[in-house]
């Protein structure tokens, strides 16, 4: 099997195909877990919706895969309003962002994903359209060029990024609602394993769910992947999706008794056999497994630092004290002579 697979499983956003043939949430009541960002959530919506006003600009923090768009799409059709949905890396230019903008009908949601990543005078322009609901656009060029203010439905810009930290203070500070998406836990995972199973007429045991929450990284787009292949799996060898199936299915798929998968234990089986468990920079790491910084830094690091299998420090990353005899022993097969 392809080294990379499991990488490719994680980070690779549902295609149309998949996304039509699998379970999407449509209500707050079918999206499971979020308890308390969901309360907040569908009160604002509702409290909106009864003022007949579009809901205020809401920034939404959190790692891939957790729900950023499910939520926003559920907003919109609490709203009764469309969603249209961009991305940062591909509002390229202010034209790409106006035509978009100029297109949105009164109280629509714009969602932008990976908002950090927009070009900073693609986003002057958001900061107009945000805030007086217009946008400033040249005609013409040269001495005859002139400035029109092109008016726009109120609508509501839902922002989604991975990075807090990347996204500046005026941009910010123009969103009324600043929310953050945590990963989830094993129990709701397991749910959203069962609601997946469910849908994909796979008959899974509670056992059987929880077993594929444990290995889903806290995130419900990597669950939902692991439950269609479980169901491949399973079909291919004529079998139920019983916990030994599913085990041999995570097996194949390159995911271990740990959770890790393949990318997960060369990181990890890097930093162990060339630098005895670190310090050593993202960068450096990043070249020696082949993947980007920001592979490393949005999908494998939170995953592993949450597990206690890696930590940040000033000079780098490396692997907590406590879990390196058990990370030697696993990829040397040889015990830590400072260990108890
Ligand atoms: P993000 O925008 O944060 O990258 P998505 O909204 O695309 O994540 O969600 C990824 C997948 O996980 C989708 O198939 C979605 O239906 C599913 N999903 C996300 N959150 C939930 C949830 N709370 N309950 C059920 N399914 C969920």
């Amino acid at each position: 099997m392809n080294e990379l697979a499991p990488i490719t499983l994680l980070t690779q956003q549902e295609t149309a195909e998949e996304r039509a043939h699998d379970f999407s949430p449509k209500t707050f009541d079918d999206y499971l877990g979020q308890a308390e960002l969901k309360k907040k959530l569908a009160l604002y919506t509702q409290a909106a919706k009864m003022r007949g006003e579009p809901l205020d600009h809401l920034l939404l923090f959190g790692p891939p895969g957790l729900g950023k768009t499910t939520l926003a799409t559920i907003m919109a059709q609490i709203m009764g309003v469309d969603i249209k949905i961009a991305s940062g890396p591909i509002l390229e230019r202010t034209g790409d962002l106006v035509a978009l903008l100029s297109n949105l009908e009164p109280r629509d949601i714009f969602f932008i994903d990976e908002i950090h990543r927009m070009p900073s005078n693609v986003e002057e322009v958001l900061y107009t359209a945000m805030e007086q609901f217009s946008v400033d656009v040249i005609i013409g060029q040269g001495a005859g060029a002139k400035t029109v203010t092109l008016p726009l439905h109120p609508f509501t810009l839902i922002g989604a990024t991975t990075k807090s930290g990347m996204i500046s203070a005026p941009l910010r500070s123009r969103f009324g609602i600043i929310e953050r998406i945590d990963f989830y836990t094993d129990e709701e995972l397991s749910h959203i394993v069962a609601q997946s199973a469910s849908f994909l007429k796979l008959s899974l045991s509670a056992e059987s769910s929880l077993l594929i929450a444990q290995c889903s990284r806290g995130t419900p787009r990597v669950a939902k992947k692991i439950v269609r292949r479980v169901r491949d799996f399973a079909q291919v060898h004529e079998r139920a999706a019983d916990t030994a199936v599913v085990e041999e299915a995570l097996t194949f798929l390159g995911i271990d008794k740990d959770g890790l998968n393949t990318v997960d234990n060369l990181l990890l089986r890097k930093i162990i056999e060339q630098f005895d468990g670190g310090p050593v920079g993202v960068e450096t790491l990043a070249s020696l497994i082949g993947e980007d910084r920001e592979t490393i830094e949005n999908v494998l690091e939170p995953f592993l630092m949450r597990q206690g299998y890696l930590e940040k420090t000033p000079r780098g990353r490396q692997i907590p004290y406590k879990a390196l005899s058990y990370l030697k022993n696993k990829f040397l097969g040889q015990k830590d002579l400072f260990s108890i």
